[in-house]
């Protein structure tokens, strides 16, 4: 009798566990850990993960149901990854099952079909399977099933001689492409060349080079260019039956274009004795997290290339992670340049076939490193020598949905079940990295001038209040515009950013003050004018723009705000000579839009690139010599305890897009709120007084670095439940928390009403707690016992940034 532990996907139910299952007879032989199946829950099938396979059980075995079906043959999950979901769901107060769905892509959560894929010469396999692959080297994989070949096919799987796919279907995207295979029969072959007559010379030479491929299947072009045969003379061979055309399933290419190799640079002797550092850490299998710190343009990436090349020479893989914003295809092709066709690449641009197809090269060890954003600190290489975080400081690392986790933590924890180094990257760390790196806790690497010597670009700062004073009132200064001319004239490019975090253009009544919001949270509206709509960009509602105001019936309605379009007009009609290109999430929505408009800009097709957070990295463009940032502050005023350290953060990437080549660079940069000291020293891009300063105000205000924080929220649809609810948390955490935590709330949550329910929430401030998982694990389960029945929703989250 053997029993399976299975991991169910069922939401909402209290407990935690695996649960037993009984396998049935005819898949003992098959089913492993990490495997999927479905099993018997409550009145229904559902998906679980086999996480463990044992013999005795304390379960009553009349309550013990079998598995329903298996779903893999090999699993999905390596015991790798079973181990760590264990781990994360402590870290991220959650379930299990989050977990392990969090790490696979989508194609794996739905239904797709099987297929079964030859992988070698047919005559390697036995016989039963042999005659499924005379025609195609790919097969359904229901074929097998019906015959009762799983177990012969499951050994063919482990031998590498087969593999098994999910195909995922999506218009015109599976491709599979011609190709020859030369029969198998040598004696057959033998007797075509005997039947030709000694006039047919070509077709005599190619079947004696085919005597020597015997069964193997090739590509066409190969063929014609070995044996310098045509077409014609292949497809008369063909036609004697001494080789047949059969289709082969080819991986979809989420590359657009092919990139030239490009060779290793000289390093420069920062660049060498960081690499040196990192190259002994990987030789020594000591999994030491390095603080990269280099100022943009320091050539840290050059790092990271060399370090991957020693990764590779070691015979192992390597995980790079980018934030999704700046996974461009500049970036991408920085790596693949460099290694081929040994990248995968892995970001939430690609359809669910293409994440599916990259997710396997990873899988089947077919790649060595993988360039991706968040999700990708999950892939499942088996041998992992290096982990790279590149701007490591990026709020996009962490996940705001279960499970709340951060690839940092991921990361670090892999490289410590592989033994082999991190590197987090940036121009400005986030503090708790710098913190982290001055206690030694990681070791601090530092790049301090440009890869290419290029001084910095010189800053300025205009007052925009002086700018009203004067009687300006657009949103371009007198500085600006007579800079931008200037370089119009010189043929030199300019970038121009609008910071948008929490930034929007509004509609409002301009009699009686009322802005038009959303009818199920706290937002007001953003104005889009490419389909003359309001939009939530909280819950997706839309409407279209009111005529009269639904408060005072006036009909003086008007936008407010600056948004991308507003300024591209504003531009027009300052500088009609200009050409722009407008990069923002409306011109970037189709897919290769981004690429196309990067690829113009650097052409020279244009002489402005307009545009969001979207231009702030990777750009790498050498033309670029002005760079105009239209209202610094716009991301200072939000309720977020790192509102400063972003914007410093954004304002340091963005100056580091002007001058990287010969041509000196100058940055503009516009605000109201000049002296605050985050635009202040944003000025000098020096990051230590700002380390400084911004560790002595998180110290006054007990935030992190110096303290841990965690938010617990409590939402309802009805007000005075989520208020009670709330209430009944902070009681519970005030009961079982200890004297080492301060607990502030409830209060209502920064956006009160959100997706139609109110929220409230409780934050926590702590340096060590050793009661923290424990009461948060308890809460969770009164929470999915009782709470989740009355329609409370509550989230915890340890590492949150908006509060
Ligand atoms: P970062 O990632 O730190 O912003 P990059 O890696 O993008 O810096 O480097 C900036 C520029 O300097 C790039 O154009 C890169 O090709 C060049 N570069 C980097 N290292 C070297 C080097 N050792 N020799 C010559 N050029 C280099
Ligand atoms: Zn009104
Ligand atoms: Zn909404």
């Amino acid at each position: 009798m053997m029993i399976a532990e299975v991991i169910v996907d069922v939401s909402a139910y209290p407990v935690d566990r695996p649960f037993d299952y009984f396998i049935p007879e005819q898949v003992e032989e098959l089913i492993e850990c990490g495997c999927r199946v479905k099993v018997p829950f409550g009145n229904r099938n559902v998906l679980g993960f086999v996480v463990g396979i044992k013999n005795e059980t304390d379960v009553p075995l009349d309550k013990i149901k079998p598995i329903a079906s298996l779903l893999d043959i090999e699993p999905v999950l390596t015991s790798e990854m079973l181990q760590l979901a264990k781990w994360l769901k402590q870290e991220t107060i959650c379930y299990e099952i989050d977990c392990l769905q969090v790490m696979l892509p989508s194609a794996l959560r739905a239904k797709y079909e099987k297929m079964v894929v030859l992988q070698t010469n047919v005559e390697n396999l036995d016989e039963p399977l042999k005659h499924y692959f005379q025609k195609s080297t790919k097969v359904n994989y229901k074929e097998f099933e019906k015959n009762n070949l799983l177990i012969p096919l499951k050994k063919a799987l482990n031998k590498k001689l087969l593999s098994l796919e999910n195909v995922v279907k999506q218009k015109g995207q599976v491709k599979e492409i011609r190709k020859v295979k030369v029969s198998d029969n040598l004696q057959l072959l033998q007797e075509v060349y005997d039947k030709l007559s000694n006039r047919a010379k070509k077709q005599k030479q190619l079947l004696l080079w085919m005597k020597q491929h015997v069964g193997e299947i090739l590509e066409p072009d190969f063929i014609y260019k070995e044996t310098n045969c045509s077409p014609q003379v292949l497809q008369a061979i063909i036609e004697q039956g001494a080789a047949e055309f059969i289709l082969e399933e080819v991986y979809r290419n989420p590359f657009k274009k092919d990139v030239k190799k490009t060779d290793f640079l000289t390093l420069t002797e920062e660049q060498k004795q960081a690499l040196h550092k990192i190259v002994e850490a990987m030789d020594n299998r000591s999994p030491e997290t390095f603080l990269l710190h280099g100022v943009t343009g320091s050539g840290k990436t050059e790092v990271y290339l060399q370090a991957i090349q020693h990764c590779i020479q070691q015979g192992k893989d390597a995980i790079v992670l980018v934030p999704e914003i700046s996974l461009t295809p500049q970036m991408t092709n920085r790596f693949r340049s460099r290694f081929g066709e040994l990248v995968a690449v892995m970001h939430s641009g690609l359809s669910i076939g293409e994440k599916y197809d990259e997710w396997r090269k990873v899988h089947q060890q077919k790649v060595k490193v993988v360039v991706g954003a968040r999700s990708a600190v999950f892939a499942p290489f088996e041998n992992v020598g290096l982990i790279i975080l590149d701007e490591e400081h990026e709020s996009s690392y962490k996940q705001e949905d279960t499970p709340r986790y951060h690839a940092r933590d991921v990361a670090i924890w892999r490289s410590k079940y592989h033994h082999c180094p991190v590197i987090l990257g940036s121009a400005t760390p986030s503090l708790e990295s710098y913190a982290r790196a001055r206690k030694n806790v990681y070791k601090l690497l530092t790049l301090k001038g440009r890869a290419l010597n290029q001084p910095l670009p010189t800053v300025e700062i205009v007052d925009m209040r002086e700018e009203l004073k004067k009687g300006n009132r657009s949103m371009f200064s007198e500085k600006l515009t007579e800079s931008i001319r200037n370089r119009l004239k010189k043929k030199e490019q300019i970038v121009l950013f609008l910071n948008r975090r929490g930034y929007s253009s509004f509609v409002l009544c301009r009699d009686c003050g009322t802005v038009m919001q959303c009818e199920n949270c706290d937002i007001s509206l953003t104005y889009h004018r490419y389909n003359e709509k309001l939009k939530c960009h909280y819950c997706g509602y839309e409407q279209f723009v009111p005529t009269i105001c639904p408060e005072c019936s006036s009909d003086h309605i008007r936008y407010f705000g600056t948004g991308t379009q507003k300024v591209e007009e504003e531009l027009m009609k300052l500088f009609p000579e200009a050409r722009v290109l407008r990069m923002d999430v409306d011109t970037t929505k189709q897919k290769g839009a981004h690429e196309e408009i990067l690829e113009n800009f650097g052409a020279g097709k244009a002489d402005i690139l307009l545009g969001t957070q979207m231009i702030a990295k990777g750009l790498d463009f050498p033309n670029i010599t002005l760079v105009g940032v239209l209202s610094a502050d716009t991301s200072l005023h939000l309720p977020d305890f790192r509102a400063a350290e972003r914007t410093f953060q954004l304002l340091t990437q963005v100056s580091g897009r002007a001058g990287r080549a010969e041509k000196h660079g100058e940055v503009i940069i516009q605000s109201y709120t000049p002296e605050h000291y985050a635009i202040e020293l944003a000025k000098t891009q020096q990051y230590e007084p700002f380390y400084e300063r911004e560790m002595m105000v998180r110290h006054g205000a007990a935030y992190p670095p110096y303290y841990f924080i965690a938010l617990i929220q409590v939402a309802h649809e009805d007000v005075l439940l989520a208020a009670e609810y709330a209430n009944k948390c902070a009681e519970f955490l005030r009961t079982h928390l200890s004297f080492n935590a301060s607990i502030i709330g409830p209060t209502t949550a920064g956006i009160v009403r959100l997706q139609n329910r109110y929220r409230y929430q409780c934050l926590i401030k702590y340096k060590i707690e050793p009661n923290l998982i424990p009461t948060f694990l308890q809460l969770m389960k009164i929470y999915r016992t009782d709470w989740i029945k009355k329609g409370v929703v509550l989230t915890i989250d340890l590492d949150p940034s908006m509060i």
